[in-house]
């Protein structure tokens, strides 16, 4: 018990001060702008997801189908807002759906697209998603690539009317290099300012080691894990 009300008293203080540098960033970068955050729970058990909503987060982020599908059931009492980020297997788009999130941010094919279009008209329901692209250009990440982005943001919304295309959500090379990270997540608003026009509102960049650089470069999503649950 006592280890409990610690770590609850740890969470609450790394959420705030995480939200202090990010109020930071932001105001460097536009007063203007607002920036969400993401709390990636993938790393933390329920007990932890309780202890970080009652210190006032309510929007959480999971990356494997089965860990949001146990969570999302467990706290189904409570009013959090879940959204996918990891790689959504075809076979398991029937699981999502079933736990209505509020977001898939990893649509990463137009395969999987297709195959979403097809469900959600089956339900008659709609999907907010994020077109994720992979900006560090790494044949291990997947997204669409930097030069395939804008046509594929384009076809989905002609192909798919159920996928709610909000914006773009990129994974930025993980290194120390800066300039590195700087240029993926420059590369990514570029592409989401020429899809402004075409309705994008959201872009997703920024983990634990890189949302400085993220928020410096326009993003107004963020998806923080082990920053926060450390
Ligand atoms: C794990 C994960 C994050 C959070 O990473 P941290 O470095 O722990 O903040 C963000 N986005 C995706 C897609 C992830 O899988």
């Amino acid at each position: 018990m006592a280890d409990r009300i610690k770590r609850e008293i740890e969470l609450k203080e790394n959420l705030r001060a995480l939200i202090e540098d990010i109020e930071k960033e932001r105001l460097k970068y536009s007063s203007h702008q607002i920036i969400q955050l993401i709390a990636v729970s993938k790393y933390v058990d329920l007990s932890d997801i309780i202890a970080l909503y009652n210190a006032g987060q309510r929007t959480f982020g999971e990356n494997k189908i089965q860990d949001l599908k146990a969570k999302a059931l467990s706290l189904e009492n409570l009013p959090i807002q879940w959204h996918m980020i990891g790689t959504l297997q075809e076979n398991k788009i029937n699981q999502l759906l079933s736990l209505r999130p509020t977001m898939l941010q990893s649509l990463d094919s137009i395969k999987l697209a297709k195959s979403l279009q097809l469900r959600l008209e089956k339900n008659n329901t709609n999907l907010d998603c994020l077109l994720q692209v992979n900006s560090s250009n790494e044949s291990t990440k997947s997204g669409f690539s930097l030069d395939s982005a804008l046509d594929s943001y384009k076809e989905i919304l002609e192909i798919a009317p159920n996928i709610n295309l909000c914006g773009i959500m990129t994974i930025a090379t993980n290194t120390d290099d800066t300039k590195i990270i700087e240029s993926c997540f420059k590369k990514t608003k570029d592409i989401f300012d020429k899809l402004n026009k075409f309705g994008a509102k959201i872009l997703s960049c920024g983990m634990s080691d890189d949302y400085n650089i993220a928020i410096a470069n326009g993003a107004n999503m963020l998806r923080i894990g082990s920053r926060i649950f450390k």
